[in-house]
């Protein structure tokens, strides 16, 4: 196969940190996308992938899905894309496309696996995927997304890891008008949980450890901020939502926010990834029907569908441009929650 050399920032090892390397790119076969990336987003697993959080990774590691550039060039049998538009990239670049999972637009299920945009399998050249901190992404064209025009492209950038993850979940639990909405944790999921259930037309409240961002979390549209460690403020919204979305990337107990939900009510994590300490508490879930559940990222439809509620009602990222060189540093901050609220990097900065 064809294949072509591009810059990119990557790490050969746990704990080495992220500096240059070549990687290669296939040269488009009839239907992919050739993307030059402008901005790629900083998610926190980048950070888990890097570091091995989740079970030995694959290396050399070249993180980053959140991706949003131009298209350079585009295979013979490309439909939906020219060279010159924008175009963006999350989380997906492939699954099998025939499983039950596929056949209903949720790629992210698939059943077979679905191709990460790092750390997957590559059918095309072998071995692993390389994601977005790099020069150039190469992605079939079902895979690719459009960006609304009329939005920041360096702010839009996050919606394609950060905006979907909390927009699946959001959708599927049906939030609208009278829902009442909490997110926890207000890093990159957490800001943008905010900001599309507000969109919706939720009451949202923050739960969050960190009193500083109480400010913050208003200006974001939050309607309330519920300081987690203060059992008072715990205490006084037992009984309250309907939907929780949970975004701490590290095990946390879980007991104190299924109180905070309704009868009916559901707690979904989409942030921690693996058993939970303490364990939960049955008896508040049987005597209330409530459920804990899990959502990982969404379909390709359903981010389209989301990016163009975005650029409907202008909603992007808040976020904190850094040159490659940074990367290191913006990874040692996300790790203290100094992240106000996402980091993105500007690719011209890998290009000189
Ligand atoms: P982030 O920007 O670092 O934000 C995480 C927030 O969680 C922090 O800002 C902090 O908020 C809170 N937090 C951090 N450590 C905590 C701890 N030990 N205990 C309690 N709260 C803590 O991370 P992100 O990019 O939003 O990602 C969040 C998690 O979601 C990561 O684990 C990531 O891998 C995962 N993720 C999952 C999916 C999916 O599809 N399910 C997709 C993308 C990312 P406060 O300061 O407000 O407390
Ligand atoms: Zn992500």
């Amino acid at each position: 196969m064809e294949k072509f050399k591009v810059k990119a920032y990557g790490t050969d090892a746990a704990d080495a940190p992220l500096a240059q390397l070549d990687i290669h790119r296939r040269e488009v076969l009839p239907k992919d996308v050739e993307i030059d990336i402008l901005f790629c987003g900083v998610c926190h697993s980048d950070l888990h992938v890097a570091r091995s959080d989740w079970g030995p990774s694959a290396y050399p590691v070249v993180p980053g899905h959140e991706i949003v550039g131009r298209v350079t060039k585009a295979g013979k049998d490309v439909t939906r894309f020219k060279v010159g538009d924008l175009a963006a990239v999350g989380c997906l670049v492939d699954s099998c496309r025939v499983c039950e999972s596929c056949k209903q637009d949720l790629e992210q299920y698939c059943l077979n696996g679905f191709t990460g945009t790092y750390g997957g399998e590559d059918k095309h050249l072998g071995g692993h995927t390389f994601g977005g901190y790099s020069e150039k992404v190469v992605v079939d064209q079902d895979f690719v997304l459009s960006v609304p025009e009329n939005l920041d492209l360096a702010a839009a950038a996050p919606l394609l890891c950060a905006g979907i993850t909390t927009w699946s979940p959001l959708k599927h639990w049906n939030v609208g008008k009278n829902s009442t909405v909490a997110v926890v944790g207000l890093g990159g999921l957490g800001h943008m949980a905010i900001k599309l259930a507000k969109g919706l037309g939720a009451h949202v409240t923050l739960f969050s450890r960190t009193k500083s961002k109480e400010k913050d979390a208003l200006e974001l549209g939050a309607d309330k901020v519920v300081i987690s460690t203060d059992e008072d403020q715990m205490a006084s919204v037992r009984g309250n939502f309907d939907l929780i979305i949970d975004t701490v990337p590290y095990v946390h107990d879980l007991n104190p926010y299924v109180s905070t939900l309704k009868v009916n009510g559901t707690l979904v994590v989409v942030g921690y990834l693996g058993p939970l300490e303490p364990m939960l508490n049955t008896v508040p879930m049987i005597m209330g029907r409530k459920s804990v559940a899990g959502s990982v990222i969404g379909g390709i439809a359903e981010t389209q569908e989301m990016l163009d509620f975005c650029g409907k009602h202008n909603i992007v990222s808040d976020i904190e441009v850094i040159k490659i060189q940074d990367i290191n540093a913006a990874y040692e901050r996300m790790l203290k929650s100094d992240v106000r609220y996402r980091f993105v990097i500007d690719m011209a900065s890998l290009k000189k």
